[in-house]
């Protein structure tokens, strides 16, 4: 069963201001990475809340790979991996998004979510919301259905949370 995890038990995250940019406080989980053990519990902590609810888990490059890795693993499912455009060959699903800084697109291969698959949508910072949104619309051109968006950390102010719903979402960590 998932360990609880605990903020004061746990390295703080390191924020990097004006990073990339001016007015980015860039978060930087290589901190949770590094500290042994804790990359399966926080995979663990965001199996709990959706278990039974999701068959598969999309995970979204680049930084998402990383927990969407360790959430499959805990629930021994399916891993699908959203790339960046220009990343996977063959016939894809695309969908178009801003960042709070810059815009990109993510894409899936035809068939690489099953239709009728339950997705749980996986990422290390929900910030704006608009890569989880394009992450649920490839989901939705696929024929999957979303079950749910679960993130390491929750940068509450810029309303992502908001903006997925109704979808659930599950945070970890949060900055207000
Ligand atoms: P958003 O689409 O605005 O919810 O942004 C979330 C995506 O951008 C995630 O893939 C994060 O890796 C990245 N991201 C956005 N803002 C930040 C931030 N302040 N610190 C670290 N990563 C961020």
């Amino acid at each position: 069963m998932a360990s609880p995890i605990n903020i004061d038990t746990i390295p703080p995250v390191r924020v990097f201001p004006d990073f990339p940019e001016p007015g980015v406080a860039f978060q930087d989980l290589a901190p949770l990475y590094a500290e042994p053990g804790l990359l399966a519990r926080l995979g663990d902590a965001l199996v709990e809340p959706f278990a039974g609810a999701f068959d598969t888990v999309l995970a979204l490059e680049a930084r998402g790979f990383v927990i969407g890795t360790a959430v499959a693993a805990a629930s021994r499912s399916p891993l699908v991996l959203a790339r960046k455009a220009g990343k996977l060959p063959g016939a894809l699903h695309r969908s178009k998004y801003a960042l709070e800084y810059g815009s990109a697109e993510l894409t899936v291969q035809h068939g690489a979510l099953p239709p009728g698959a339950r997705v749980l949508l996986v990422d290390d910072v929900l910030a704006t919301g608009g890569t989880m949104a394009a992450a649920a619309e490839l989901a939705r051109q696929s024929g999957a259905t979303v079950a749910g968006c679960g993130v390491i950390l929750e940068l509450v102010t810029l309303g992502g949370r908001k903006r997925l719903a109704p979808n659930p979402v599950t945070s970890l960590l949060t900055v207000p």
